[in-house]
């Protein structure tokens, strides 16, 4: 007997006929002699009509209303999953977040899990119940219902988990695994049998949404074993993980990286579209100018991504350039002007339309030229690269929106990451 953590996306839920079968891998653990937790996303684009519904009642509504708006998805499909399990003869009941209780912070709309008491979730499993929990939400300090942002039932399954003491958190999504690249934009993407937490956190913080970026931090803080499995395999087939894997997950196991045997030096490409770019040039230099600009921005509560600052031959001024995604932009630009006496600079310029590209791996650490064959590639395509960060682990550039795709499958194809023709 273990306790296990199911959690079932958008898709998996999309109607009854999914549910239902969702319900068979539930089905299939439960006889196997494990005792479930489920945790449920809303049916899919059932969130983007509610975001877009409290939009069209006024663009500036409350947060609290806009997550008592947007949290009524989940409770319908946690139902649902609680009905077709009871109509299966699995004993089921649903639990809203408040239920559990998930307690949050009370960041409205991006509240983070604060803690979960697991009493409730393990009597009622040792009472031989399913729980079915309500994904993306829980309850702020004012006792008001909070959600988790935009793909929070990934973190609230790995909380959850952590909580229980599962044994394991299975993703149950529409595809069967974490692959080199989002097989949507490449093709000839493989599925990884295991990627380790830090690669995974890096693909998920540049653009692999099929992990919430957060539910990756949880889970390597808390020492969850997460999996990324597909809800489209058949729910009574031999649990056998893909070719080559030497654990019992049908799809990918993210883990600690010496669980790894053989490390890639990349393991995936990802990435971020709708990134603009502001450069102020001729910025006079002089120590606390870079704190001047970007506290400007801190004030507005403008997130900054890519940071570039080049040295000028005289030492006195300097370029600095930065990336904000583009819903970012015109607030970045008004906090610029507002505060325009507290730096002097010659000029500003700026472009929305572009896109961050990164390769990533752990093998990165101990080999050389990794960044180099990139720029390789991208050179061979015609694409200009206007700015390059990197990290241990990952190298990221920024390049013109439109050859995004094209970038991604040919860094792809570079990297030896590309499936072999079958
Ligand atoms: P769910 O509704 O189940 O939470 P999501 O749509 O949030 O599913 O995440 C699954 C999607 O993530 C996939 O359909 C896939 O297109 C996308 N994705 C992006 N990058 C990757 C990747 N590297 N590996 C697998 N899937 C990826
Ligand atoms: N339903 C929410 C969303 O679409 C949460 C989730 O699916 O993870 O963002
Ligand atoms: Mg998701």
């Amino acid at each position: 007997m273990a306790y296990l953590v199911m959690k079932f996306g958008g898709t998996s839920v999309a109607d009854i006929k999914n549910i239902r079968r969702a319900a068979a891998h539930v089905s299939r653990e439960v006889s196997a002699g494990n005792k479930i937790c489920v945790v449920v996303s809303a049916m899919s684009g059932t969130t983007n009509q509610l975001v877009n519904w409290t939009n069209e009642a006024s663009t500036l509504h409350d947060a609290r209303e806009y997550d008592a708006v947007v949290a009524s998805g989940e409770q319908v499909s946690a139902g649902l999953m609680a009905i077709v399990l009871s109509s299966m003869g699995i004993p089921a009941r649903s639990f809203s977040g408040w239920q559990v209780p998930i307690k949050t912070d009370d960041a409205h709309s991006s509240a983070r899990i604060t803690g979960i008491n697991p009493k409730n979730l393990l009597d009622s499993m040792n009472d031989g119940l399913v729980c079915v929990i309500t994904g993306f939400q829980g309850i702020a300090p004012s006792g008001r219902v909070s959600t988790l942002g935009r793909g929070g039932s990934d973190t609230s399954a790995v909380a959850v988990a952590a909580a229980i003491k599962a044994e394991r958190c299975d993703i149950y999504t529409d595809v069967d695994g974490v692959y080199t690249a989002d097989p949507r934009i490449a093709p000839k993407a493989q599925r990884l049998s295991r990627i380790a937490f830090e690669e995974m956190l890096e693909m998920a913080s540049l653009g692999a949404k099929v992990l919430q970026i957060r539910s990756v931090e949880l889970a390597m803080a808390q020492k969850v074993r997460l999996a990324v499995r597909s809800t489209f395999d058949d729910p009574d087939a031999e649990q056998v993980g893909p070719d080559g894997s030497d654990h019992n997950v049908p799809g990918t196991l993210v883990c600690e990286e010496d669980e790894i045997v053989e490390k890639q030096i990349v393991s995936g490409v990802t990435m971020v579209k709708g990134e603009a770019k502001i450069t102020l040039r001729g910025v006079k230099d002089y120590p606390g100018v870079a704190a001047a600009v970007f506290g400007a921005l801190a004030d507005e509560r403008v997130v900054v991504d890519m940071i570039v600052q080049n040295a000028s031959d005289d030492g006195r001024t300097t370029d600095i350039t930065f990336t904000v995604p583009n819903a970012e932009h015109d607030k970045a630009m008004k906090a610029l002007n507002a505060t325009k006496d507290r730096f002097e600079y010659d000029s500003i310029s700026n472009s929305k339309g572009n896109a961050k590209i990164s390769v990533i791996g752990v093998g990165m650490r101990s080999h050389a030229g990794v960044a180099s064959i990139m720029f390789k590639a991208l050179a061979n395509e015609g694409i200009n690269i206007m700015l390059i960060t990197t990290s241990e682990i990952k190298t990221s550039v920024l390049i013109e929106e439109k050859y995004s795709e094209l970038a991604v499958r040919s860094l792809h194809t570079y990297y030896g990451l590309d499936k072999a023709d079958n």
